[in-house]
C-alpha cells in the first residue's frame, strides 16, 4: 500500500507554483535539470536528494514523481506535471499504487504494535522496499520508490540497500531522501545521481509564503527563523506550536545571556550534563544562542535588516546597546568555538563552561 509522504501530510499550509514551475521554491537549477531529463526520457534509476531537514526534499520528490506519472498528454513541456489529472492528484494524497513511500513514519506506523522508537531505517523496512521495487507498475509507465531518513540506516540495512541499488530493475526510479549524504557508504552515493539541496534565501522563503496565503508580517517572521528552509517554514505557518517552540527557545538563549556570570555557568553545566542523552537539543539551542548574539552583532553594527529574531527586537536592542561590536564579536567566534568543540567531542561541559566565560559581563558601556 502506497504512503502519503510524511513530510507532505503534516503541512496545513500547501506551497503554490514557484517561478521554476514546479511548487519547490528555491532550488531552480536543480528543478531545471529534473524537469530537463524527465522531459527528454534520461532520468536516472536512483537519485539521493541530499540536504538539511526541512529544506524541500520530499516536495521535491512529490514533484519529481508527478512530472514522471502525469497524464495530461496536452501539457507543452512533459517535465511540468498538470497537478490536476488522477495521477497528480493521487501522488499529492499518497495514494497512487505505482509511488510509494518507506521512511520512519511508514515504518512506526507498520509496527504500531511492538511500539518501541524508531530512530533508524530497518532491515525489515528496507527488505520490503526492495520487494516493492520488483513490482511491475500499474498505472504508470514507472514505479517510483521514495526511501525519506535514508541518512538513519546502519550498516547492514546499507548493505542490502546497495544490492537493490546494483541490479534496479528498469521500470524503477529510486530516490533517496537524507538529511546528511556523508552519512551513506560511498557505495550508495555513487550509484546515485547526487541531488544537493542548499539553504534557499530568507526574501525567496517569505515570497513563497505570501504567495500561498501567508500574511506579510508573518511570513517575514518565519523566513527569518527557518534559516533558509522552505519544508520547515510551510511547517511552521501551518503549525502554531512549532513557531512558538522557536520563539520560547529564543526566550530562554536571551534569558542566559541575561544572567550574571554564576547563573550562566550554572546553566551551561546543566546543558552541558544533558548533552549525552539530548545531543541534537543542545546543538539547536547552541543554534538559537549563535542567532542571538549575532543579531546583537547587527543591531549595534546599525544592520537591523538582517536580524534572525526580529520579534525579539525590543530585547536585542537592550543586550546590542549593552556592549561594543568586539565584546559581541567575541561573543558570537565563543559559540561557534563550543560548537565546533562539541562536534569534535570535547568534554560538553567543559566546551560549554568555556563559552560562558568568554562572553562579556561588564556594566553597559553606554
Ligand atoms: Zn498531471
Amino acid at each position: 500500500m502506497a504512503r502519503p509522504p510524511s513530510g507532505a501530510v503534516k503541512t496545513a499550509v500547501a506551497p503554490t507554483r514557484s517561478p521554476n514551475g514546479w511548487p519547490v521554491w528555491g532550488h531552480d537549477v536543480v528543478v531545471a535539470k529534473l524537469r530537463h531529463s524527465v522531459a527528454s526520457g534520461r532520468v536516472a534509476h536512483a537519485y539521493l536528494f541530499a540536504g538539511p531537514d526541512g529544506v524541500g526534499k520530499t516536495t521535491l520528490a512529490v514533484s519529481f514523481a508527478q512530472a514522471l506519472c502525469c497524464q495530461d498528454g496536452t501539457r507543452p513541456d512533459p517535465g511540468l506535471p498538470c497537478g490536476t489529472c488522477l495521477a497528480c492528484r493521487k501522488i499529492a494524497r499518497g495514494v497512487h499504487p505505482d509511488v510509494e513511500t518507506f521512511g520512519l513514519a511508514a515504518q512506526a506506523a507498520l509496527a504500531e504494535k511492538s511500539g518501541g522508537k524508531h530512530l533508524s531505517l530497518s532491515i525489515e523496512t528496507v527488505r520490503r522496499l526492495a520487494s516493492a521495487t520488483a513490482l511491475r507498475p500499474m498505472e504508470a509507465g514507472r514505479r517510483i520508490v521514495l526511501v525519506e531518513d535514508a541518512e538513519t540506516m546502519q550498516g547492514v540495512a546499507q548493505e542490502a540497500l546497495l544490492k537493490t541499488l546494483e541490479e534496479p530493475p528498469s521500470s524503477v526510479v529510486l530516490v533517496l531522501l537524507a538529511d546528511d549524504a556523508e552519512a551513506l557508504l560511498p557505495t550508495i552515493r555513487s550509484r546515485c545521481r547526487l541531488v544537493d539541496l542548499r539553504p534557499v534565501s530568507r526574501a525567496t522563503v517569505a515570497l513563497a509564503l505570501v504567495e500561498s496565503g501567508v500574511a506579510q508580517e508573518q511570513a517575514a517572521e518565519i523566513a527569518a527563523l527557518a534559516g533558509g528552509r522552505p519544508g520547515w517554514a510551510f511547517r511552521a505557518a501551518g503549525d502554531p506550536a512549532l513557531l512558538e517552540g522557536r520563539r520560547a527557545a529564543v526566550d530562554r538563549a536571551l534569558g542566559w545571556i541575561a544572567g550574571s556570570t554564576y547563573d550562566r555557568l550554572v546553566a551551561a553545566v546543566r546543558l552541558g550534563d544533558a548533552f549525552q542523552k539530548r545531543r541534537a537539543e543542545v546543538f539547536a539551542d547552541l543554534d538559537t544562542l549563535l542567532g542571538v548574539w549575532r543579531d546583537a552583532l547587527l543591531l549595534r553594527a546599525n544592520l537591523p535588516h538582517y536580524l534572525t529574531y526580529r520579534g525579539h527586537a525590543e530585547r536585542l536592542d537592550g543586550l546590542a546597546r549593552g556592549w561594543d561590536l568586539d565584546a559581541l564579536h567575541r561573543a558570537v567566534c565563543a559559540v561557534q568555538t563550543c560548537l565546533s568543540d562539541l562536534e569534535a567531542n570535547v568534554r560538553p561541559r567543559l566546551a560549554i563552561e568555556a563559552m560562558v566565560l568568554q562572553w562579556p559581563t561588564s556594566s553597559p558601556q553606554r
